[in-house]
């Protein structure tokens, strides 16, 4: 599972970074079918060449600037048959071309352009390769981003194109859009695409690539072309992966709307990189053999083609697509798995939350795209249930019928939370100014506590007064809550609207006792005790001080090794004698010496949990006073240096058994609801 942690973020690293990462600087507003380009690029892996020719067409023109990587030697450029210059002065600086207003109803450019393309390193791991937006190739692959500027290209604008790719024999390429076009013989291959909608940008791959077709019709019964671009390792996944793409195809269709496109691709990549992008998806040769991947990551990835690639969401107040994504794809499979799993989903969302540091959090409005950890707690799973709320509050049915006239009138529109707000307030006939704004424009989340709970007999039953309280400014919020009589449990929605406020409720059964949301549909701070601790805390937290037991060189020079991968900043180490402070501490020693050392510090003895079970184990729990304290309990040395790969990977754990590098048991310590007993 440790792969299951990276692929997930780096699926959303990815997807996140690509959509919102137009190549150009700040996003400017764009008016339809601006900007045509007609591009034919040749390219040969094996010397890395590229040669490119682009006629790019801009209707009704207004001030702009065309640009093209500072990695191209231009040998053309031409402006309405002048010529144009090479747009810099010195080799090293991208080519700018900056066009004053003009007249007329329509401008052109023909631009030639030739460059050596950067080797592919398949070495690189995902985040390096986003760390740098360069353009690759070689034999196994090519991959020319969008945002490498590899084509000229009118800044900010959106852009219909056509692409005409050539490669030499046993390559093939494409990019997003639609097929118009192919030829495969020994002379090469040939390949033209179109994009008839306004797309942000264009991003290139070819690799030796297998290709396997199916036909889908889709729910207006069009044909739609599904793909697969596989590396030959692994083109026999193909079928399965088409039958996959269906269901989602399928399903989406029937939840959303007709597919925008006549097509869809699953993309292999040499790299353990995840994209999403229109018509298609690019994923690592890797992640694809992950079994798990066709039935979350890839409805993820198909889904993003009606929100973020079919629906465009205006950067400047925030991005709403994942969220939405993450909801319909990621969320609504757990719901479909169990309530229970669906449950434990959203608990991981608030804890993640609760786990986050000062100034790590921010207004969902201000969330562009995924850059780290912190932004993926707000951006997608703070947005995510954002939307799971928005369905409470106005039921299942006018919230599809919402999101389905979101899609019937906002296609290929820069779509902002506000359009999306009218859409549903016109669909829900309400008012939703005060729930979207709360959600969207406050950082954190609402901290509900049950002050008081008090019951009185009243002639035919009870009279049970709840007074729950929250920190100013107060949400509007329908809080739940939840009543056990011997009858069993009833839930209440209280309307608290201010900071501390009293609901009576009539019963005739008698309560025993009374508990707040326990099944988390509100996105709350967590009170402290109701989030069980995960060793995450101990990673993320930068007050954390470390306790190294042992007095054995060895066992310390790794120990110290793996506290700092853990932690990935300078240690601040205490003595083991020391007293512990509010901060959180990790404790690393032999079993012997961590069972002596709890026991000095009258804490806790060792759970039945992990006991001394395996080579090592690892467990958090919370402190008198509230610090969270992990422990690393290893038999020798040996078994010590072997946590340092995995254990990194486990921060969403509240225990771990490991038997050499492998984890042979794990778990969450239960989620402690806050409940009152009524007397
Ligand atoms: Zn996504």
């Amino acid at each position: 599972m440790i792969a299951a942690t990276f692929i997930r973020n780096c699926f959303f690293v990815f997807l996140a970074c690509f959509v919102a990462t137009p190549a150009v600087s700040a996003p400017v507003p764009f008016k339809m079918n601006d900007v045509e380009y007609d591009i034919t690029v040749k390219i040969d892996p094996v010397n890395r060449t590229l040669e490119g020719k682009s006629l790019i067409t801009v209707h009704r023109p207004r001030e702009l600037q065309l640009l093209l990587g500072a990695g191209y030697e231009v040998t053309q450029a031409e402006f309405n048959d002048g010529p144009l210059g090479s747009g810099r002065e010195q080799s090293n600086l991208p080519h700018i071309w900056n066009i004053p207003f003009h007249f007329r109803q329509q401008i052109q450019f023909l631009i030639q352009w030739k460059g050596v393309l950067a080797p592919l390193d398949t070495a690189l791991d995902h985040r390096q390769t986003l760390a740098r937006p360069v353009a690759v190739s070689g034999v196994e692959g090519t991959f020319l981003p969008d945002s490498s500027d590899w084509y000229p290209r009118i800044a900010g604008q959106f852009a219909r194109y056509k692409v005409s790719i050539e490669l030499p024999p046993g390559q093939k390429g494409l990019v997003a859009g639609r097929l118009i076009e192919e030829s495969d013989s020994e002379q090469g291959y040939r390949a033209t695409f179109e994009f008839s909608q306004p797309a942000e940008g264009i991003d290139l791959m070819a690799g030796p690539y297998v290709v396997d077709t199916q036909m889908h019709h889709n729910i207006k019964q069009k044909p739609v072309q599904l793909r697969t671009y596989f590396h030959p390792q692994i083109s026999k996944l193909s079928k399965d992966y088409l039958d996959a793409v269906k269901g989602y195809l399928d399903r989406y269709e029937s939840e959303i709307g007709e597919y925008p496109y006549s097509e869809f691709s699953v993309v292999s990549s040499p790299t353990p990189t995840g994209f999403g992008m229109p018509t298609l998806t690019y994923l690592g040769i890797n992640v694809l053999q992950l079994p798990f991947i066709r039935s979350t990551s890839l409805g993820h990835e198909v889904l993003h083609n009606w929100w973020g690639n079919g629906v465009y969401p205006d950067y400047r107040s925030g991005n709403w697509s994942e969220g939405l994504t993450t909801f319909m794809a990621d969320y609504a499979y757990k719901e479909q798995e169990s309530e229970t799993a669906a449950r434990e989903m959203r608990l991981d969302w608030l804890r993640d939350f609760a786990a986050l540091q000062p100034g790590q959090d921010a207004p969902l409005t201000a969330f562009t795209s995924r850059t780290h950890g912190a932004s993926k707690i707000v951006g997608y799973n703070k947005a995510a249930m954002f939307f799971f709320m928005l369905r409470d509050h106005l039921g299942e049915a006018v919230f599809q019928r919402a999101l389905q006239g979101v899609w019937a009138t906002r296609r290929f529109k820069v779509t902002s939370w506000q359009d999306v707000q009218k859409i549903f307030e016109l669909v829900s006939g309400q008012s939703l100014e005060s729930f979207f704004t709360q959600w969207l424009n406050r950082s954190s989340a609402p901290a509900i506590e049950i002050a008081e709970v008090k019951n009185a007999a009243a002639d035919s039953g009870y009279n049970l007064s709840i007074t729950l309280q929250q920190a100013e400014p107060a949400y509007q919020l329908h809080v739940p809550v939840a009543v056990e009589t011997q009858q069993g449990s009833t839930i209440h929605r209280l309307d608290l609207q201010q900071a501390q406020q009293t609901f009576t409720l009539k019963l005739t059964d008698k309560p025993l006792a009374v508990s707040l949301d326990p099944d988390l549909r509100l996105f709350r701070q967590l009170a402290s005790g109701e989030a069980p601790p995960i060793l995450r805390e101990v990673m993320v937290n930068a007050a954390t001080q470390t306790v190294l037991l042992s007095a054995q060189a060895d066992f310390r020079k790794i120990a110290e090794t793996l506290a700092a991968k853990l932690q990935d900043r300078k240690l601040e180490i205490i003595a083991p004698d020391d007293p512990l402070s509010a901060a959180p501490t990790l404790v690393i020693g032999l079993q012997a010496e961590i069972d002596a050392w709890l026991a000095a510090k009258q804490l806790p003895v060792r759970p039945d949990e992990t006991g001394k079970k395996g080579s090592a184990q690892v467990w958090i729990v919370t402190r008198t006073g509230g610090a969270s304290l992990a422990i690393i309990s290893a038999q020798d040395a040996a078994s010590l240096e072997a946590l340092i790969r995995p254990l990194p990977h486990y921060g969403r754990q509240s225990y771990l058994v490991f038997d050499g590098r492998q984890a042979i048991e794990r778990g969450v310590w239960p989620m402690q609801v806050q409940k009152v007993m009524v007397k």
